[in-house]
């Protein structure tokens, strides 16, 4: 029997994780709390939890080595600075003009639908959750600080830090730190150009040793990829039955407002650049990238999702080694499409419950500080919360913390989400540059 396409198990995966959640939730829903029934229900929600993290440790563990092999392997086949010098050229444009599109998205359709404003006034149900603590529950490690390292907090809390990361202090140490990509991608890029300076022959084994390395990398990464429908199960799973549906409710315009400007720019806007930019076929890309975008989805992070999204973009989409390597990882530590305009419409949705009517420049300053913290913001769930209220303040939006503590209750869906649009991004920069360099991407037909 012919075996079933990996991206439909996980689509089933993803299936039967939301109904038998929902199911789940509904059959509990009038139980007391420390009933046998509930508690054998919770412990169900557990071990979905457990198999969730399971897959995401298992997606975590390749990342480091994967990058520096695949980097360095990359680099080194590359002939010279000067080709690197354009490919960098290329990758940072056109990663700057897809998230500057992406805020405006953000901008104007929060300005339009106005989602914090509910009779010509600020929606005063969702200010009083803004304002009182107990009326959102689950949020007390981000009140306390305790949920994000110092480093995840870093690049948003100030720009010069984005620099610093750049060049970590101890390598090891920034390889074990979740939010330190950064600086171990500059590591092996500097490694990899260094190759580039001696006579070929001399450095033939080190270039042969991250090749035949990188491949190992590969073949486990597809090992943990065939694991994925039981690890997406898990985490969706997991997360349908333990997310409240009283306070959604409340704040569904706001999120059909994210959604819907996350889905314009991902069905609409990099479409059109990769049609008229790329010249190749955005449907075939979609095609390409099905793992890819399933697993951001179901894991809200795109570092997570790094090592299937680099097979997707060079197994699928027929890009380079050469050009994937350079593009991708950094595309998952900078390149934050979704990120930046989740953080442009969050931003102004506060104001609004607040009724602050904010100002051209201060939404000027809000948009510039959402792209500027997009960068920084590491790759994990919801690590764009910090940004946030960074920017409130900023903004000086009063109950900043109460308020992003607020939003972050509702944040997983949108995470999920706007994790899809950030590495869906950065997949189609890899395939716009390939094409520059005269690659042959999406010609040929797609598999899974
Ligand atoms: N979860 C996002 C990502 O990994 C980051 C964020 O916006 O919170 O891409």
């Amino acid at each position: 029997m012919k075996k079933l396409a990996l991206h439909w198990q996980i689509f089933i995966a993803l299936f039967l994780a939301v109904a038998l959640g929902l199911g789940l939730r509904w059959y509990i829903e009038d139980l007391l709390d420390g009933s046998e029934l509930k508690i054998a229900a919770d412990s169900v929600a557990d071990i979905g939890k457990f198999m969730g993290k399971l897959f995401m440790s298992a997606l975590k563990m390749v990342i480091v080595p994967l990058i520096f092999s695949s980097v360095i392997a990359g680099i080194a086949g590359l002939a010279g600075l000067d080709r690197l010098k354009q490919l960098g050229a290329k990758t940072v444009g056109f990663y700057m003009l897809t998230t500057l599109v992406a805020v405006i998205i953000g901008l104007v359709l929060v300005n339009t639908i106005e989602p914090g404003i509910k009779d010509g006034v600020g929606n005063i149900h969702i200010q009083k959750a803004f304002t009182d603590a107990s009326e959102v529950k689950g949020t007390d490690d981000f009140l306390q600080g305790g949920k994000f390292s110092d480093t995840t907090l870093d690049g948003a809390k100030d720009w010069k830090n984005i620099f610093l990361r750049m060049f970590p202090p101890n390598i090891i140490h920034a390889a074990t730190d979740n939010g330190q990509l950064l600086g171990l991608l500059v590591f092996a890029l500097l490694f990899g150009i260094a190759i580039t300076k001696f006579p070929r022959d001399e450095m033939r084994t080190v270039r042969e040793f991250a090749e035949g390395f990188n491949a190992i990398m590969i073949k486990i990464t597809q090992w943990i990829m065939a694991l994925s429908p039981i690890g997406i199960f898990g985490l969706i799973f997991a997360t349908v039955y333990n997310t409240g549906a009283e306070f959604i409710l409340e704040m569904k315009t706001y999120m059909l407002t994210v959604i819907l400007a996350l889905g314009i720019h991902l069905f609409i806007a990099l479409p059109l650049l990769l049609k008229f930019i790329g010249r190749v076929s955005p449907i075939a890309h979609f095609g390409a990238m099905k793992t890819a975008l399933m697993t951001a989805f179901a894991t809200a992070s795109s570092s997570a999702t790094l090592p299937v999204t680099m097979r997707c973009v060079q197994d699928n989409a027929g890009v380079s080694k050469k050009v994937a390597s350079f593009t991708l990882p950094l595309g998952s530590t900078v390149n934050m499409d979704g990120t930046a305009l989740y953080e442009c419409v969050a931003v102004i949705f506060v104001a609004q419950v607040f009724g602050i009517e904010m100002s051209f420049s201060q939404q000027f300053f809000v948009v510039i500080a959402a792209l500027l913290t997009s960068i920084g913001v590491a790759g994990i769930p919801s690590a764009s919360m910090v940004a946030i209220l960074v920017i409130l303040k900023g903004a000086g939006i009063p109950n900043a913390e109460l308020a992003a503590a607020g939003l972050l209750a509702v944040d997983r869906i949108l995470d999920m989400c706007r994790t899809s649009v950030n590495v869906f991004g950065d997949s189609c920069a890899a395939v716009v540059i390939a094409k520059s360099e005269g690659e042959a991407v999406l010609e040929k037909s797609v598999v899974s």
